[in-house]
């Protein structure tokens, strides 16, 4: 990509910025349900090339691709129903001894969006994901710069949404596509005076290149990044002794699916060491050491993988513990446990590096403070999972609080891998796992990231936008001097 073809991609954004505001938002409605068809209708070829290009199963890859078609449909619901416009109204009062005005108050497009997707997951967080999605539903244009772990794939992704977009009648900069060669073509985009926010979901390391770009410009603008995570579970003592076994054969399972590349893998394990504990190790080891290693994304990533378990594992005080019995090939990962104790997690930091892959450090603490302390200790986490009976959370309520201010999302008795699609899931913690902890990257409330409010003061009905309207003509839910309604005024 040349930096002129820039200018031009990002005058054709802006053009379709200006465009886009002044449709009706059902029109944005139906843009984004006909690429969701665009994408639903791609045939075997699209599945085909993303094994290839991934080395992500056939099963997988069919069920991001319906994930995927749900999040836009699943938005464009919601845009629909006025959930990203936050619609408020508060009337006039001219008999108050300071006359009050009338002041309507609704959500509008930031300007255009540049996006960048991640390698583990192709189709729903790549060229045609969530955070396209999301910004489109909110009314910018999007410029999706192609991950190169799967360019064919995002390029079949790509034209799909092109077709949506011209099937809708809508202007061709309201999406574009680029490939680049260097990591400067990829920040010139993110500098462009044109971008006004960015989407970003992959590694710290990248991330923060970004947020750092974005900061520099004459007029910084805001990066969703979503980053990396450790996602730690708590295994509390009431929990462990009374189902151990298959405690240790589901957080396998959870590790060591999808060869651990999820940024919700839960690679730390933290608990109060105990007879029982050794038990719990031992139960997963013979489930890990039943597990095949499997093929990773690609060579980097495998290597990264090596890379980073061999420095955890080199670390003061770190034990191995289970490993996948069965030799990895080159490009494989193989499933790792190692434990370290409470008081050497808590002097090195190194020991909260993401590693990448099926790999788990369990920290044994030699008592509820030091749990407490370790927890204290921790950088900001996407998830936090505890594996405890009521009595436990009764009995570790300061734990339970310290968890919670540093995560976005808190499970209980359950596993973090799996993220719904749904309003009330927030995906996106406490820093260094997301750059703005608080804004979600998925469900419809991830809209609102690429959104920034408007008020209207004394407006005239028949020119303010339909969501602010007397007559309610969208039918939506607004509050209303306060209260929440569907009434019309
Ligand atoms: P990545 O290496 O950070 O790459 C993501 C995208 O950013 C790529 O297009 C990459 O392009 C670009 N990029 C990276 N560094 C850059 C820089 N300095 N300047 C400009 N562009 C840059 O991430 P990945 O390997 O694809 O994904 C794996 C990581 O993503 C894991 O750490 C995982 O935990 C995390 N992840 C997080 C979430 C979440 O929701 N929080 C979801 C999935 C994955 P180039 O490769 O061309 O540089």
């Amino acid at each position: 990509m040349k930096l002129s073809d820039l200018d031009l991609i990002l005058e054709k954004a802006q053009e379709a910025f200006v465009a886009m505001n002044a449709y009706a938002l059902r029109r944005r409605v139906a843009l984004m349900n006909t690429i969701a068809d665009e994408i639903e209708a791609l045939g075997p070829e699209l599945i085909q090339t993303a094994m290839a290009e991934s080395n992500l199963p056939e099963a997988r890859l069919n069920g991001e691709k319906a994930r995927t078609v749900f999040q836009w449909r699943s938005y464009a619901d919601a845009l629909g129903k006025g959930y990203s416009l936050d619609a408020s109204i508060d009337t006039a009062n001219p008999q108050r001894a300071v006359p009050k005005p009338d002041i309507r108050k609704t959500n509008v497009g930031l300007g255009p969006v540049a996006v960048f997707g991640a390698s583990n997951f192709p189709f729903a967080f790549s060229t045609a994901g969530g955070d396209t999605a999301s910004a489109i539903a909110a009314g910018c244009p999007v410029v999706v710069k192609a991950h190169p772990g799967h360019p064919k794939t995002s390029q079949i992704m790509a034209d799909a949404i092109s077709r949506g977009v011209a099937k809708s009648g809508f202007p061709e900069g309201t999406f574009a596509h680029i490939f680049t060669d260097t990591i400067e073509e990829a920040q010139a985009l993110v500098a462009h005076p044109v971008i006004k926010a960015v989407g970003f979901t992959g590694s710290n390391r990248g991330g923060l290149a970004l947020v750092e770009v974005a900061n520099k410009r004459k007029e910084p603008i805001p990066v969703f990044a979503e980053m990396g995570s450790i996602n730690p579970v708590f295994l509390l003592p009431g929990k462990l002794g009374t189902a151990g076994a298959e405690l240790a054969k589901q957080y396998a399972g959870s590790l060591t699916l999808g060869v651990g590349q999820f940024c919700t893998n839960p690679g730390l394990l933290i608990t109060e060491d105990s007879p029982a504990v050794d038990g719990f190790i031992e139960a997963l080891n013979q489930e890990i050491v039943n597990i095949l290693p499997a093929p990773m994304l690609n060579a980097g990533i495998a290597v990264a993988y090596r890379g980073n378990r061999e420095k955890v594992i080199g670390q003061s005080g770190v034990e191995l513990v289970a490993v996948a019995a069965a030799e990895a090939a080159e490009g494989q990962g193989a499933a790792t446990v190692a434990t370290v104790s409470g008081v050497d997690f808590l002097i090195n930091d190194e020991l909260q590096t993401e590693v990448f892959g099926p790999f788990a450090l369990i920290v044994k603490c030699r008592n509820a403070d030091e749990m407490l302390a370790v927890t204290e200790k921790l950088h900001g986490q996407l998830t936090a999972t505890l594996l405890a009976t009521s009595d436990d959370l009764a009995s570790h309520r300061e734990l339970v609080a310290a968890i919670q201010n540093k995560c976005g999302r808190i499970i209980f008795n359950n596993f973090p891998t799996g993220v719904e699609v749904c309003k009330s899931m927030h995906h996106g913690g406490p820093f260094p796992s997301s750059s703005n902890s608080q804004f979600t990257s998925v469900g419809p409330d991830a809209i609102k990231r690429f959104t920034r409010p408007l008020s209207f003061q004394n407006w005239p009905d028949e020119f303010l936008p339909d969501e602010l309207k007397n007559a309610n003509p969208l039918g939506i839910w607004r509050t209303v001097d306060n209260e929440i309604t569907r009434e019309r005024l």
